[in-house]
């Protein structure tokens, strides 16, 4: 199953899938923990950001997008009732995600059981659900992580280590943010040494610095692969990132996405278009280069839909 704010859908109702999308961000960090251990939400906050997002929502449907996935983890203010509002209204499906949900300094205090204690309230948000609301308990569809740059730190190997655990108990997969391709030779001697089924595990921006030594190392591995910050003004990147991954034979290992935030996109630039750049015009780029249509469409259904389903 696929795991929405409005509760389990099938596979194959996923549809054309941005695979790594923000919708806000929350920099108020005691408001973003409110809303995930507390379920307290700000109504009057909540409706004033659903006004603000939903033409976005909207333009993304009428441009055929039918699933988002919110990858802002817990810490990053993931509103649960503002997806859930956005996405009846617009008619997109939206993955919601548990994971990074406090700040890393914790680890010093509680470092004797930190990652399985990390594991348990994890496994919680899946058997208990995020929210239940309207009577639809809301699961989270995947773990989201966010490793930090420079050395593989002690706190981010626990974090892995509790996303290992969570998933190997759930099933849910894991969606990890790591911006140097360095750090994924590390990452995976960790995921190996704790026997983790590697096609459980998303990098994501990979693109960033589309070091393919490390690609198709991990791919070889069995992990996927996000091509995932295709924003107006890298196209011809990442036209050469997806040709190279068609030529070397992954192409049913790489997700695509934009990873912009639509608050900040839409209202803070007030560029709301930039939002649906993807279809209306990253699409047409690859078609008018010879991009193979049933390609593009495979990455963006059947991939996510199978990197999402447990
Ligand atoms: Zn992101």
């Amino acid at each position: 199953m696929i795991y929405t704010v409005n509760g389990p859908i099938e596979k194959d109702k996923m549809g054309i899938t941005l695979s790594h999308e923000h919708f806000k961000w929350e920099t108020d960090s005691s408001y973003a923990h409110k809303l995930y251990f507390d379920r307290d939400y700000d109504d009057e906050k909540t409706n004033i950001n659903f006004e603000l997002l939903i033409p976005v929502l909207k333009d993304l449907y009428a441009n055929s997008c039918r699933t988002i996935v919110e990858t802002s983890p817990p810490i990053g203010g993931q509103n649960i009732k503002l997806l859930r509002k956005l996405s009846l209204e617009s008619g997109v499906n939206i993955i919601p995600c548990t994971g990074w949900n406090l700040s890393k300094y914790t680890q010093r205090i509680h470092s004797n059981n930190f990652a399985k204690e990390l594991a348990f309230q994890w496994i919680k948000d899946f058997q208990e659900g995020l929210d239940t609301i309207d009577g639809i308990n809301i699961k989270p569809g995947y773990i989201k992580l966010l490793l930090d740059r420079g050395d593989f730190s002690t706190v981010d190997q626990e974090m892995v280590r509790a996303a290992v655990m969570a998933s190997k108990e759930t099933a849910m997969p894991i969606h990890c943010h790591i911006l140097e391709a360095e750090m994924l030779y590390s990452v995976i001697d960790l995921l190996e040494e704790e026997n983790l089924d590697l096609s459980k595990f998303l990098w994501a921006h990979a693109s960033k610095e589309g070091d393919f030594d490390a690609i198709n190392y991990g791919v070889d591995k069995g992990i996927w692969i996000g091509f995932d910050m295709i924003r107006e003004g890298t196209y011809e990147k990442n036209f050469e990132l997806i040709s190279k991954a068609i030529k070397l034979g992954f192409e049913d290992k790489v997700l695509l996405s934009q990873d912009y935030d639509f608050y900040e996109q839409a209202v803070e630039h007030n560029n709301p278009q930039s939002c649906v750049s993807f279809f209306t015009k990253f699409i047409p780029y690859c078609y008018n280069y010879g991009m193979s249509e049933n390609i593009i469409d495979k990455m963006i259904t059947e991939n996510p839909a199978n990197f999402y389903d447990f």
